[in-house]
């Protein structure tokens, strides 16, 4: 029975189940308010709350103006609301880490809705050189450190209120989320305070940039996402792990092929166990796409969920070889 069961999980379409799991997940997060669902506001990813009909919101807008309160209330009564909602937060992290990108995040699956536009338009791919992914990958570190960082300075008195939630006025999914909804009246510039009209007039670039981004990179966005690099600092301790079993790998570069973030750790590297590397967001198409029984495996609770084998990959993936798809293929630089 439980070998069947493993089978069964192991051939099925990978592609397709994810879609609609994408699917129902981008519903709820961008419409579940209009059926008075409401999952909190400690979500680790992009549930925008400038969405008004969101299910859930993304904890980092909490986040900063929690941590702008001054110090001596932060410090005090206060602190234990902190805390726990620091707590929740970390429980949903733990709980599917990257795979909330992979699946959950409607900011992420509307990037992967753009790809699929993109190559039905027929607008070429592009992809960045290993020189650049390595640079603009830490990109999302600095942006982390403005989520918390500059929230810090204002508690301390050091910045003025008007650099609250400095990271959402710049952040593209409060501009974009609302747009799902029909509201258009996030694609403005405040013209409060001379901060307010920086901040929002980046927040508009970064949008635009959004859009021609995703039109040739996949995941753009994701590259320079704080909550990513959240999740990769506490994936250690989460429930779920991608690993890896050197010993059974070929370095035929099936994973890398298929993978949207350009991680070729996936394929090189067979010293590590723990594969799972900053910007991978836990999709599992390399798992998927892998021709090696056990090379690759996703665990829960360090039971093997979904392993990679030799039979199963074509009709996992519902494709062919992905050697074939000129699309799919990075360059090896
Ligand atoms: S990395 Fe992408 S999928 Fe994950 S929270 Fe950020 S935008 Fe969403
Ligand atoms: S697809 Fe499997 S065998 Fe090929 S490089 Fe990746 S992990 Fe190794
Ligand atoms: S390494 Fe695997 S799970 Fe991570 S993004 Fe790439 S294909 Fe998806």
């Amino acid at each position: 029975m439980l070998s069947k069961l493993k089978r069964l999980i192991n051939n099925m379409n990978l592609i397709r189940i994810r879609f609609w799991i994408q699917l129902i997940s981008f519903v709820l997060f961008v419409y579940g308010g209009y059926f008075a669902i409401y999952l909190g506001s400690k979500l680790p990813i992009f549930a925008c709350p400038y969405n008004g009909k969101s299910a859930g919101a993304c904890f980092l807008i909490p986040l900063q103006h929690q941590l702008s309160m001054p110090v001596q209330i932060l410090l005090g009564g206060a602190g234990i609301a902190v805390i726990f909602g620091i707590l929740t937060f970390l429980f949903w992290f733990i709980f599917l880490n990257k795979a909330w990108c992979g699946y959950v995040c409607p900011f992420g699956t509307f990037q992967d809705w753009l790809t699929l536009l993109r190559k039905q338009i027929g607008i070429r791919y592009s992809t960045y050189t290993q020189h650049q992914f390595e640079k603009l990958s830490k990109i999302k570190y600095i942006l982390l450190a403005i989520v918390i960082l500059v929230p810090l300075l204002i508690g301390v008195g050091a910045l003025g209120g008007e650099w609250s939630a400095a990271f959402c006025q710049i952040c593209p999914a409060r501009i974009i989320s609302p747009t799902f909804g029909g509201d258009f009246s996030q694609w403005s510039i405040d013209f409060s305070t001379k901060t307010s009209m920086v901040l929002t007039a980046i927040g508009m670039i970064f949008a635009g940039l959004f859009f021609i981004g995703s039109f040739v990179k996949k995941r753009f966005f994701c590259f320079f996402c704080p909550m990513s690099a959240l999740h990769y600092i506490f994936s250690k301790f989460s429930f779920v792990q991608l690993r890896k079993d050197g010993s059974k790998c070929t370095r035929c570069g099936d994973c890398y092929a298929v993978c949207d973030m350009q991680i070729k750790d996936i394929a090189d590297d067979v010293i590590s166990t723990e594969i799972l590397r900053d910007d991978c967001i836990l999709c599992l198409k390399c798992v998927a796409a892998c021709p090696e029984d056990d090379a690759l495996h996703f665990d829960i609770l360090k039971l093997r969920a979904f392993s990679s084998t030799k039979q199963g990959f074509e009709k996992r993936m519902g494709i062919a070889k992905p050697k074939g798809d000129a699309d799919d293929k990075h360059t090896r630089a």
